[in-house]
């Protein structure tokens, strides 16, 4: 498994801005850059497929022609590049078969009827096999992709078209991950779902490393005390433990360097562990 990119919405540096956090990550390289999210769970099957997916894709050596299944978690463009499908579509080689794209029923329906019926877009062929085939899950409702068991859970986290994001709780051969984009604080719903899970993988936004004023449990991002928090809470009800791996990602240009995110989740007096990810960090494969 390997996170691809690690940051929100503008990714660090933000091309336009000199704050001291993208001046910082312009100076220092490594691990203070971060490219819009998107984690990948095997060769077959990633989490988002967003802004970054070329370059990603170009940086890290991969090739995405035996990507079967992505797990859409909702449609805002840090997350999804409909870019994708029409690249797809003109390769000149590799398989016939249709890559799966798992969405929301309320993002299923923007792409039928924004893009599917528009005929000025034409992308009704971009959006059917052999190209791709579109599949909408309800939250709490169990699939199967690939060698996975993957249970949608909803996220606090709302776009033009869709209330609520998608959260997906993925479980292979006893091990488990939970990869929670964009969650804000968790709705008691998805609480109750993760209840005794004993996750093996957390990953969780931390989209604002600053502590907001304004920023409450009913805001659609977490900031970093929503996030620890959410991890309190996370423990109490042991969907986590002390041998959980924690990691924090979608993370903004706010408050924190990726050097100083990651000491004060070192110097964090809790009994589980969490660390800052960065883009190109790798994890066991689940199960
Ligand atoms: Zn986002
Ligand atoms: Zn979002």
């Amino acid at each position: 498994m390997k996170f691809l990119g690690t940051s929100a919405g503008e990714g660090i540096p933000d091309p336009f801005c000199t704050c001291p956090i993208c001046e910082n990550a312009r100076r220092v390289g490594g691990k203070e850059l971060r490219t819009r999210s998107s984690f990948l769970l095997d060769e077959e099957t990633i989490i988002d497929l967003g802004a970054d997916y070329f370059a990603q894709a170009r940086d890290h050596g991969l090739r995405l022609d035996k990507l079967r299944t992505v797990l859409l978690t909702h449609t805002h463009d840090d997350h999804f590049n409909y870019t994708f499908f029409w690249e797809r579509s003109v390769k000149r080689a590799g398989t016939g078969e249709p890559l799966t794209v798992i969405l929301s029923e309320e993002g299923k329906r923007y792409f039928d009827e924004f893009y599917v019926r528009s005929p000025a877009l034409g992308s009704e062929r971009l959006l059917s096999p052999p190209n791709a085939v579109l599949r909408a899950v309800k939250p709490g409702v169990p699939f199967e992709a690939g060698p996975y068991r993957v249970t949608p859970l909803r996220g606090r986290h709302s776009t033009a078209f869709e209330k609520n994001s998608t959260n997906y709780l993925v479980e292979r051969n006893g091990e488990s991950l939970y990869y929670a984009l964009d969650s804000g604080y968790f709705t008691e719903e998805t609480f109750e779902a993760l209840r005794g899970r004993r996750l093996t993988y957390f990953i969780g936004e931390c989209t604002f490393p600053v502590d907001f004023d304004y920023m409450t449990r009913e805001s659609g991002h977490m900031d970093k005390k929503r996030f620890v928090e959410n991890l309190d809470r996370l423990y109490e009800i042991g969907a986590i433990d002390e041998k959980t791996k924690i990691y924090a990602t979608h993370i903004s240009p706010f408050g924190s360097t990726h050097e100083t995110l990651s000491a004060f989740f070192a110097s964090l007096d809790r009994p589980y562990r969490a660390e800052a990810a960065y883009d190109g960090l790798e994890l066991p494969a689940l199960g």
